[in-house]
């Protein structure tokens, strides 16, 4: 078993929201790009309740978010293991009326007010993850069979496919396919299933996006620096008495405000940070406050003490 985070993609892209200038011309792209996440992980959650809720009764095993690498990194949203079986289910959470298209493979959602969007197709990308996790058992001489099935977390959305060649479910018909799955020439002793879910975790490696004003082109005049209020919308800088950050708005006293600053500062633009830098994000008055920050947040330093440097 394999447990699921909230992605740390949601964390980057709601720290650039909260950051960007008022007015800046990307704000709506990275607030759409934002909710996306957030609704694909709320639709991999509702997933998850529904295999922790039924009762499985043959052995398996669940990996939520599974991050593994053969010719090339793959993320699988969740993957079910029995003694028989290897299943990849892709969740989508999309609103509106989905087609999914062959030629060329496309999703295409129709919104109520006639709005449409496209998206890579999700049966492609089933198959494309198919091929890779089949490969990474093939390095390992594991030879189970691998298949996959999309599933719409949006349990009322109405769906056209051209060719289902990839089943397509909703949430409360996965444990029937589970259940039913083909007929299978394999099955792995306890012995061998056991050692399989092994190898997976320990393939497993999280995935760190690389930042956000690499990813979207931006730098540091796009932001805005200092310690930000969490509470208040339109955040205010906050000011440091001796012990305490305090927004000058709400008056919310918080005494880590810096440190979650500076986590903005890296998810932003990766590092490395010099004392400088920090001093200058923070609006700190000198080196020595900066080093007590830098200190307290425990990170990795490099270079020596003329030129040191702090990464994540
Ligand atoms: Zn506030």
């Amino acid at each position: 078993m394999k447990s699921r985070k909230s992605p740390a993609i949601a964390a980057s892209l709601s720290a650039a929201v909260r950051r960007l200038v008022p007015d800046h011309p990307k704000a709506q792209m990275l607030q759409s790009r934002l909710s996306a996440v957030q609704a694909g992980y709320a639709g991999e959650q509702i997933v998850d309740r529904v295999l922790a809720q039924y009762e499985f009764q043959f052995p398996h095993a669940v990996f939520h978010d599974l991050s593994l690498h053969s010719s090339t990194r793959f993320q699988i949203d969740t993957l079910f293991v029995t003694s028989t079986h290897a299943v990849i289910l892709e969740v989508k959470n999309i609103a509106g009326t989905l087609v999914f298209r062959d030629h060329p493979p496309q999703l295409i959602r129709t919104l109520d007010n006639g709005q449409t969007a496209s998206f890579e197709s999700p049966i492609f990308q089933v198959e494309r993850k198919i091929e890779l996790l089949q490969d990474w058992m093939k390095e390992r001489e594991i030879h189970l069979p691998v298949c996959g099935a999309i599933v719409l977390a949006h349990s009322r959305s109405p769906v056209a496919a051209e060719t289902a060649c990839i089943p397509i479910l909703y949430p409360s018909g996965v444990p029937s396919f589970l259940r039913n799955l083909p007929a299978s020439p394999i099955d792995l002793p306890s012995q061998e299933f056991s050692t399989l879910n092994r190898q997976l975790l320990d393939g497993h490696q999280d995935y760190q996006p690389a930042p956000i004003a690499e990813t979207y082109s931006l730098t540091p005049s796009d932001f805005i620096n200092g310690v930000l209020c969490k509470e208040c919308p339109l955040p205010p800088r906050m000011v440091k008495n001796r012990y305490y950050w305090t927004c000058p708005v709400c008056g919310q006293r918080d005494k880590d405000a810096d440190s979650r600053a500076l986590r903005d500062w890296f998810t932003l633009f990766g590092g490395p940070l010099s004392n400088e830098q920090c001093r200058r994000f923070l609006h700190l008055p000198d080196r020595h406050a900066a080093y007590r920050v830098l200190r307290k947040m425990g990170l990795t330093k490099t270079g020596g003490c003329k030129n040191r440097r702090y990464l994540s």
